[in-house]
């Protein structure tokens, strides 16, 4: 029996217009009440999730309260927590989707106990709003009335606590229903919850922002910046062309200046843009933010102006002018914002001076945000002071446009300024890594392998899965020490005198059930983050290091696809896909087996499985496996031959090892010798995610998730093109083939750095790769480019990738498919997948700028209270790889750093090189050519920097308070560095980068020992974020693969 009623939604627009929505609407005797309380479960027929029934209240929050506070409800502390609908949808029209989402994700949230109850579909609860009665009171009113019926309906046997701002409302309810309470906010927090402090001070902190801001509206500043467009007028122009919708990108060595808009969707196809859009300063910004969505209008051609080419500093102003920009682009205004995309962000509080200098309203003091990207934030705190040594986290609340800064609030501390943990917690601060231990409710679903209750395979299993531990000769080849064994491998003669290869992969989701707490925590963090010193793994340590780490001599569940090859031509008769038991005999490390497919075979004796084996089995062993080393490799090197002809790409790839102590900790990096053994390896991965990805998208054509590498932009290539006609040699960028080739040959037998450098540009010139739904993309696009293969996916590392746990997922229900079996696994929709892959890509790219980052910071720390003048390590050799206007970028391969050589100081003298070579500032000019930059001094002398000159260069670190220091780099002499130890010279780039992590940390824990007490303060955030310390780098350089194909510089701007 349904009633059907009309409720009409009055929405107000930004321009202050009331638009009349009509909604039809049908009432319901019963809805689901979600509480384990309900007298009739049958009619109300909960869906899933159920309030807890170890509570003492229900809590119900007001409108404005969900809207406000939103992040103190998130607080797992709080129990019981009834969401009105009336209060969602409140939300909804006038907190904006991500806001609305954020609550949508919290409901989904099986860790958090609250539930939705849809009010106004439940006849008693509905109440139509009276005339003349405003919104905001018609919807505490039926909020409330919700709420006293939802306590009658569980019998009145839990009570009830409605939370508002409203004071008329708590007055005249307040004692209305007994059982039934309705107070404030902060009251609640107060009685219920005096404990907890971060809500507390949460909750201050937003209410004085808040109040502030309601100051100063009756003030009535004057506009800072134009209104903002209502949505239907920027949704009409963007669909007739008027305007154009895109993300804002600001670049951050211009913050204050330079924006660009990268066109989205139809804009980009129908402005007839091929360029990205100029946004010229703060005005013209509009209060959009570094990464929200938003919608410009192009100015006219006059005022179009061109981007900077100069290098500059960024201290905010237009010093670097006096230099030419580069010829005038499409050029704009922001008019709308569509999508903010705002996010927790780490700002530094002015010191003491600065705070007296910002005058009289002492309350609201302006931070800066860590990321030059951000604008300064104005808060409202009276910490101003205690907070000035330290890194400390905000959100944003608003950005009227009578205020020159957006309002924030203060959220929590991170550490004191400068501190090696205060600093790695910023980075992951500012790339949204939260990374807090994984909880005892996700712990619970661990299996358990103890010596005392020992793992075992399951009989049950043991029928279901196909039995490879007698019948196959199964291994894996790592890096050593290398714990989590994702991929082992095997190789065998069929009776048919055919041969079988085997790729068996850790079967990571029959550990890992869908939706389960783990696979919910997994499926946020999407990846394992590896940092310079450290590393936060995806899913616990009982999984990645033991039961689903394919170690040597366990039995083990895998994931196995197997090929049936021709004896001779290899070619691929048949595959097999399933799950398999497999014991691994051998767990081999590269160096070994590449030794053994050399013929070596002394190295046996550092191969632990040999030992306590009598000469006879161990020769008979010993050959068995040699052969089947050496089977995979041939394998290998025919399937590569078959990639290389559709125009495989080696990027600038692994060039150096890493080895490991008996602690795990890195002992030692040694320039790679290129092993064949590593490539088969490689090559065998390749080709099981590319047999896995046909398979998965003939089954689920619609909702695969998939990997695609776009072809290159050709404008991208142009630099690499010049930098290589500069040297002689010619790039062919017409297809991944003919670039492939083309780098093979771009070699200088005189410097290796050449090549380095050309493959390191071909590489910031390529696409991401990413992951996408088959459903979402034309089938040509599925290609590709890197690996030259036209389908690809990732299926080969579940321990460390979420996509792969949804790749065997799609497998097995294409399995169960081909056998015409119940699909077990709820397969994600193709619209699911869609914004899944977002979030995974999303989170790769924040893995690879916290790695980045992370490196940076430990650079820094290296050099800094190094004295630049007299210390050796800051003296080193650097390659010149690109010129500017005003300076020169230069690679610095001892250290692997990348940085701007200033040829004219900011005192605006330039750089001069006397006989001896050194360097001196002299007053002068610079003339800029393509290749090459000279500087010539009002005496006459001259000096001239080509592309891939070797010149000496001094490191020094700039600090800097608010933001990352950096480091700087000052051509002392033009000609090259000879390092008086040629052994140090031999030495690679990375060897160097480990040493240096090494010393950081080193300095940095005795510096903690030191100060001991000053440390205890925040102690617990450091727990917090050291999950796991120690061995990282390794498993790093297992992902340059990958990484080569990734963008990981930040290509905004310059
Ligand atoms: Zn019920």
């Amino acid at each position: 029996m349904l009633q059907k009623r009309e409720k009409v939604l009055l929405l107000r627009t930004f321009r202050g217009r009331t638009l009349r929505i009509v909604r039809e609407h049908y009432l319901r005797p019963s809805v689901p009440c979600n509480s384990p309380l309900c007298p009739r479960p049958a009619a109300c027929r909960s869906d899933g999730k159920l309030l807890s029934s170890d509570v003492t209240h229900y809590v119900i929050p007001d409108w404005k309260i969900v809207q406000d506070y939103l992040e103190i409800l998130e607080f797992a502390e709080l129990k019981g927590i009834i969401f009105m609908q009336t209060a969602c949808q409140a939300v909804q029209h006038q907190r904006g989707r991500r806001q609305y989402n954020k609550l949508r994700n919290l409901l989904k949230d099986a860790r958090h106990d609250c539930v939705l109850f849809a009010n106004e579909f439940q006849q008693h609860c509905y109440l139509p709003r009276e005339r003349g009665e405003s919104l905001e009171k018609w919807q505490t009113r039926s909020i409330y009335n919700a709420a006293v019926w939802y306590y009658h309906h569980c019998q009145d046997r839990m009570p009830i606590v409605m939370v508002t701002e409203d004071e008329e409302a708590i007055q005249q309810y307040g004692s209305e229903t007994e059982g039934v309470f309705v107070i404030s906010f902060k009251n609640y927090l107060d009685n219920f919850w005096p404990d907890l402090k971060a809500a507390h001070e949460l909750c201050d902190s937003i209410l004085q922002s808040r109040r502030e801001r309601e100051n100063e509206s009756q003030e009535g500043h004057g506009k800072e910046y134009p209104e903002h467009l209502p949505l239907e007028v920027l949704e009409a122009g963007i669909k007739s062309g008027r305007y154009i919708q895109g993300t804002l990108n600001v670049n951050k060595h211009r913050a204050q200046i330079e924006a660009f808009v990268r066109l989205q969707g139809a804009s980009s196809k129908d402005s007839g843009l091929v360029s990205d859009v100029l946004i010229h300063g703060m005005k013209a910004r509009n209060r959009s933010i570094h990464g929200d969505v938003v919608v410009v209008e192009l100015l006219p051609k006059n005022d179009w102006k061109g981007r900077t080419v100069a290098l500059c500093e960024n201290d905010g102003d237009d010093k670097a002018s006096g230099e030419p920009p580069s010829e005038p682009m499409p050029t704009g205004r922001v008019v709308g914002i569509l999508q903010k995309n705002w996010r927790d962000y780490v700002v530094t509080f002015p010191s003491k001076e600065e705070v007296q200098s910002q005058g009289k309203n002492a309350q609201k003091i302006l931070v800066t945000p860590w990321d030059y990207r951000i604008p300064k934030i104005r808060i409202s705190t009276q910490q101003a002071e205690a907070l000035q040594d330290f890194r400390v986290v905000v959100r944003i609340d608003s950005w009227e446009s009578t205020s020159v800064y957006p309002n924030g609030h203060f959220v929590r501390v991170l550490g004191r300024i400068g501190d090696l943990e205060a600093e790695i917690a910023t980075i992951l601060v500012e790339n949204s890594i939260s990374v807090v231990p994984f909880s005892e409710a996700q712990m619970c679903e661990m299996p358990v392998n103890t010596p005392e209750n020992p793992w075992k395979v399951n009989p049950e299993d043991e029928r279901e899965r196909r039995d490879l531990r007698k019948t196959h000769l199964v291994f894996s080849i790592d890096p050593k020490g290398c714990e989590d064994v994702d991929d082992t491998l095997s190789v065998r003669t069929l009776h048919n005198g055919n041969l079988e290869l085997g790729v068996h992969i850790a079967d990571v989701t029959h550990f890992v059930a869908p939706n389960s707490y783990i696979d919910i925590e997994a499926r946020t963090r999407a990846t394992t983050y590896y940092l310079a010193d450290r590393r936060y793994d995806m899913l616990p340590s009982v999984l990645s290091a033991d039961l689903c780490s394919l170690l040597g001599g366990v039995d083990r569940y895998a994931v196995s696809v197997m090929w049936e090859l021709d004896k001779t031509s290899y070619e691929i008769k048949k595959v097999w896909y399933g799950r398999t038991i497999i014991r691994s005999a051998y767990k081999l490390f590269y160096e070994a087996a590449q030794e053994l497919l050399d013929g070596n075979v002394s190295i046996v004796d550092d191969i632990p499985e040999f030992r306590n084996l009598d000469e006879k089995s161990r020769e008979a062993r010993l050959k068995e496996l040699v052969w089947a080393i050496g089977k995979l490799t041939d394998i290998a090197r025919h399937v590569r031959a078959k990639r290389d002809r559709c125009g495989a790409l080696e990027l600038e790839g692994v060039e150096v090892r890493v080895q490991l102590d008996e602690k795990k900790n890195i002992h030692d990096l040694i320039p790679k010798q290129p092993l064949e053994v590593h490539e088969t390896v490689a090559e065998c991965m390749i080709l099981a995610n590319h047999w896995v990805a046909k398979k998965i998208w003939e089954s689920f054509p619609h909702q695969a998730l998939m990997r695609q590498h776009p072809p290159p932009h050709q404008e991208f290539f142009s630099e690499l093109r010049e930098c290589a006609k500069a040297k002689g040699f010619v790039i062919d960028t017409r297809s991944n083939k003919t670039l492939a080739d083309s780098l093979d040959k771009a070699n200088d037998p005189n410097d290796p750095i050449v090549n380095r450098l050309l493959r390191s540009m071909a590489t910031q010139a390529m696409s991401n790769a990413l992951y996408f739904s088959t459903g979402s993309c034309a089938e040509e696009e599925f290609h590709h480019y890197g690996l030259a293969l036209d389908k690809y996916t990732h299926f080969t590392s579940p321990i460390r990738r979420y996509s792969d746990i949804i790749v065997h997922r799609l497998l097995m229900a294409a399995i169960s498919k081909d056998k015409k079996m119940e699909i077990k696994e709820n397969l994600f929709s193709n619209k699911d997948l869609e914004e899944l892959c977002r979030h995974i890509n999303n989170r790769n790219r924040a893995a690879q700028h916290s790695q980045k980052q992370s490196t940076e910071l430990f650079q820094c720390m290296y050099f800094k209270d190094k004295d630049p003048e007299t210390e050796e390590r800051c003296i080193s050799d650097g390659v010149i790889y690109s010129i500017r206007t005003n300076g020169v970028l230069v690679f610095i391969p001892r250290f692997g750093i990348k940085g701007a050589a200033y040829l004219k100081n900011k005192d605006g003298l330039v750089i001069s090189c006397g006989a001896d070579s050194r360097s001196e500032w002299k007053p002068g000019s610079l003339q800029r050519f393509q290749n090459k930059i000279t500087s010539t001094t009002t005496e006459g002398a001259s000096v001239t920097f080509h592309l891939f000159d070797h010149v000496t260069v001094r490191i020094s670190v700039q600090a800097s308070r608010c933001h990352s220091d950096t480091i700087r780099l000052e051509i002392i002499s033009n000609k090259p560095y000879m390092i008086p130890d040629t052994e140090c010279f031999q030495q690679s780039a990375l060897l160097l980068k480990s040493e240096l992590v090494k010393e950081v940390t080193r300095s940095v824990e005795e510096a903690q020992l030191a100060q001991e007490v000053q440390v205890n303060v925040i102690q617990e955030d450091y727990q917090k974020y050291c999950q796991t310390k120690g061995r990282s780098l390794y498993l790093l350089l297992e992902e340059i693969r990958d990484l080569a194909l990734l963008d990981v510089s930040n290509s905004s701007g310059v």
